[in-house]
């Protein structure tokens, strides 16, 4: 795998002291958690004024530059959740009139956003096939402000290129815009491939730990600027105590990441030798679509895979309620292992046919791998499935 520019530190690093630890004699080495929604004003201005509805609270601030530093980016935000960021990130670039190029392939809360919130608000959203040969430039209008998608993608576990999109939208003058939530930076950083905006579901790798409700919106200083005022103005702020639990969750990314990564390739390829499993869809697996495209584009194939059980969708139920290690939960990225059903979960509101055309038939179990021994997250698969 390509091994990317990161500037001086890498990485792992970054993620424990920011760019520039403090050394003075007695500084704590843990960023105190300023658990206060006030602090004394200068009298006279409104110059410096901390509010942390404003995004500006002492923990929001630390933990939004060592994200930004982590992707690459000029300036980061953290808002209250994904959803949130999402939302303030998208309203930030678009007025009443202009056109969205999405991906149909979205988180479902993502796809109600722009289908349903944004055509309220006089934002049409086209989504496109991201797989269909020049399917994005067919479908760009006048009024086209900005192409939107995740990759991976969540649940299905395709990997869309962004490099191809990234030269289009700079010759095009849109923006793109990536939720990087299923990669984490550790396996991609899309500003690093021409992305313009980097959104996450810091809820999910960046936190890591199942505790802590928020979100990131990575970009350009004048444009996290803009997002910022959005998201005063809608009220999609974090909590200083969850700014620093995400502060606390992300020294670890790295290593958490990388044993994601190494857990899901182990589980992939014990799938893969079953009878009782029907598919594997986990984009390290040389038989998948997109496996070269993730083997070029990713520096790690990461800690999320589909399976279907040859038990077949009403098998899936007797397979889920026998697993010991494994929980039943719809959210991922964390320290314990989850399994979900998106028929029941983020992909509920979709119709058994539009699920199948989204590469997510009924009986499709996402799985999220944690940090256990990889052994005994297999022998559990193994018990459940018998
Ligand atoms: C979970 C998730 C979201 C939404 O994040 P919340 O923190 O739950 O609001 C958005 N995109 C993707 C890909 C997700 O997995």
């Amino acid at each position: 795998m390509v091994k990317k520019d990161r500037g001086s530190l890498a990485l792992s690093t970054l993620a424990v002291h920011g760019t520039a630890p403090v050394r003075e004699t007695d500084a704590p080495i843990v960023s105190p958690l300023h658990q206060s929604v006030n602090y004394v004003q200068e009298v006279g201005t409104a110059d410096g004024m901390r509010y942390p509805r404003y995004g500006n609270g002492p923990n929001a601030e630390i933990v939004q530059k060592r994200l930004a530093a982590i992707e690459g980016a000029e300036g980061a935000l953290v808002l209250s959740s994904g959803m949130g960021a999402t939302a303030c990130a998208l309203l930030a670039l678009l007025r009443p009139g202009d056109h969205l190029l999405a991906s149909s392939w979205l988180y479902g809360g993502t796809r109600t956003l722009l289908t349903e919130e944004f055509a309220t608000l006089g934002i049409e959203v086209s989504l496109v096939d991201p797989m269909e040969s020049r399917g994005w430039r067919k479908r760009m209008r006048k009024q086209t402000r900005a192409i939107f998608l995740e990759s991976p993608v969540n649940p299905s576990c395709r990997v869309v290129d962004l490099r191809p999109i990234s030269y289009l939208t700079h010759d095009s003058g849109l923006a793109l815009v990536v939720d990087s939530t299923f990669a984490s930076p550790v396996n991609l950083r899309p500003i690093e491939l021409g992305a313009d905006v980097v959104i996450h579901s810091a809820t999910k790798y960046l936190n890591g730990h199942h505790d802590v409700l928020s979100g990131v919106v990575c970009g350009t200083a004048s444009y996290i600027e803009e997002v910022r005022q959005k998201m005063m103005i809608w009220g999609q702020a974090p909590d200083p105590f969850a700014c620093w639990m995400l502060d606390r969750g992300l020294k670890t990314l790295d290593v958490r990441v990388q044993r994601q990564n190494a857990n899901a390739m182990a589980i992939a390829r014990w799938c893969e030798a079953r009878k009782d499993v029907r598919r594997v869809h986990y984009p390290g697996l040389t038989d998948h679509p997109d496996h070269e495209v993730a083997r070029t584009m990713l520096d790690g194939f990461g800690g999320m895979l589909g399976i279907e059980i040859s038990a077949g969708a009403k098998g899936t139920e007797k397979f889920l309620r026998k697993l010991k290690l494994w929980r039943h939960a719809p959210s991922l990225g964390g320290v314990d292992s989850l399994v979900s059903e998106p028929r029941y979960s983020s992909h509920v509101h979709l119709t058994p046919d539009e699920r199948a055309r989204l590469g997510v038939p009924d009986g499709f179990l996402r799985l999220s791998v944690g940090i256990e021994a990889a052994e005994d997250l297999i022998a559990d698969l193994e018990q459940a499935l018998k």
